[in-house]
């Protein structure tokens, strides 16, 4: 594995570009936003610039990892060389489908086709494919460069071959993969995601305000933070499409998006990319000492 194509330069295309070039390998960036791809370059820019001030890498490697990645906005020449293609793009099962059968036109036929979906079916996703042995899911933790979790997901088609060639690059970057079998939102997602509708079920019902909640579950339960801020880093937007993929596909009135949900996203109330959901992060510091708090 050499070249490795990363599509999508948002929340987590940028930090799986950042960690594969971190790692010594050659990242072609696709996004079909200029501004995506500027967004997405100066964040990982601003990452290392983070991990140099901790002594966690040097200058000279912060240099090396962006001198390893080369941005591009359409798919055909940032894909003709790949050996893996890690699929970062917006959760939207017809926009993937398309990716996907663009891909499979497009890469070289030893390509391995990897997905970093957070709930939608891999199964699906390879059938549309020239090689559904080749489709598997790579789904990486935000933020990428820190968290140590790749939830490798098996397709029902996926070959013990490709699986095990994943399994063995992700510990290359240092990660921890745990294989896990293609159903409804995986498996963090399946228990993740109830638990931050509720949380916002909870809001919604008037029980207890946001600060209130967040402090009940980080304090009294040891989590780093809080359900609703959670929410706010992965995406209002994302959290939303998951939740819809397993009430969908489990056809179980459990996983139904609470309206408060709904309204916040048609309101365009994504969290931290829009500037404000739960919180607000309109002054760029707090954004800024909210995600450090969680680095
Ligand atoms: P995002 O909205 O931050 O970024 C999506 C990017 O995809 C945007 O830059 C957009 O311009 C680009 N894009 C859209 N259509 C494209 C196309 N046809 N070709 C190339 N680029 C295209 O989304 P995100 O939060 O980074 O999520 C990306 C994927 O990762 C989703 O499948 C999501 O479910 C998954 N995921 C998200 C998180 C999270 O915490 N946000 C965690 C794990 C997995």
């Amino acid at each position: 594995m050499k070249n490795i194509a990363v599509i999508g330069a948002g929340t987590m295309g940028n930090g799986i570009a950042h960690t594969f070039a971190q790692f010594g390998y050659k990242v072609q960036l696709i996004d079909v936003s200029e501004a995506s791809l500027e967004r997405g370059m100066a964040t990982i820019t601003k990452n290392l610039d983070r991990m140099v001030a901790k002594e966690k890498i040097t200058e000279a490697e912060k240099e090396n990892t962006l001198a390893n990645i080369t941005t591009y906005n359409n798919l055909k020449e940032g894909v003709e060389y790949a050996s893996l293609v890690v699929e970062a793009a917006t959760e939207n099962v017809d926009l993937k489908l398309n990716i996907f059968r663009e891909l499979s036109d497009l890469c070289p036929d030893d390509t391995i086709l990897a997905t970093n979906t957070s709930s939608i079916s891999i199964t699906q996703i390879a059938a549309v494919t020239n090689r559904p042995e080749m489709v598997i899911g790579m789904h990486f933790m935000n933020p990428v460069p820190i968290m140590k979790l790749v939830e490798i997901i098996r397709g029902y088609n996926t070959s013990d071959e490709v699986t095990n060639t994943i399994m063995e690059l992700s510990k290359k970057l240092s990660k921890v993969p745990v294989e896990v079998n293609d159903y409804p939102g995986f498996v963090a997602n399946r228990i993740l995601m109830p638990m931050i509708n509720e949380a916002i079920e909870t809001l919604y019902n008037g029980v207890a305000g946001v600060y209130e909640i967040d402090t009940v579950m980080k304090l009294g339960m040891a989590h780093p933070m809080g359900p609703l801020q959670l929410a706010d880093f992965i995406g209002l937007d994302v959290c939303l499409s998951i939740l819809n993929v397993m009430y969908n596909g489990f056809k179980n009135p459990k996983y139904a998006p609470c309206p408060l949900l709904v309204n916040m996203v048609m309101a365009g109330k994504l969290g931290v990319k829009s500037g404000e959901g739960f919180y607000d992060y309109s002054e760029s510091k707090k954004a800024e000492k909210l995600a450090k708090q969680f680095s």
